[in-house]
């Protein structure tokens, strides 16, 4: 039979919360009830905002009149201020997740390489409209001074316009 600290447990697992904000310079109850939106597990596990999602998957969080990314409060709750033009990025890539071990800050460059990275797979050759490689891709950037746009088309099997397209990075754009 597991034992049960359920009296004791919600006051101090409260009060660890709080601890952990030692660099916030805020009234302890706007940090609690930031806390109580997080589903708070192990050290290692991602601990979900329960409150509102942004349409991107990031927590947000109402306070001072404005609506803030869950995940920046939480960063700034344990390490302290963010440097001017820094973003609050996810090593687990779950945007939700405010467990602040898994947080660290980084430009938004550093960002979108990691996206584009992971996404790498999905949004090219993978797609199931691609009709093009990634190796026909470059091929085609290569021969952009050698061949028209309209031959380069019909030598793989695509229209004018999307060669043109591929060229102005406007599709492709990972490569
Ligand atoms: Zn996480």
């Amino acid at each position: 039979m597991p034992k049960v600290y359920k009296k004791h447990s919600e006051e101090s697992r409260l009060n660890h919360k709080i601890a952990l904000c030692k660099h916030y310079n805020k009234p302890l109850d706007d940090i609690a009830r930031f806390w109580s939106y997080v589903d708070i597990k192990g050290l290692f596990d991602c601990w979900e905002w329960k409150g509102a999602l942004v349409s991107g998957g990031y927590g947000t969080f109402w306070h001072n009149g404005k609506l803030v990314p869950a995940h920046r409060i939480a960063y700034k709750l344990y390490y302290g201020p963010i440097s001017e033009g820094l973003d609050v990025l996810h090593k687990c890539n779950n945007r939700p997740c405010c467990n602040f071990f898994h947080l660290y800050t980084g430009t938004n460059q550093d960002n979108m390489d990691d996206k584009v990275r992971a996404n790498r797979q999905a949004k090219g050759e993978s797609q199931g409209s691609a009709k093009l490689t990634e190796q026909q891709v470059i091929e085609i950037r290569e021969n952009k001074d050698n061949l028209s746009q309209r031959k380069l088309g019909k030598l793989y099997g695509v229209g004018q316009y999307a060669i043109r397209a591929i060229l102005h990075k406007k599709t492709w754009k990972h490569i």
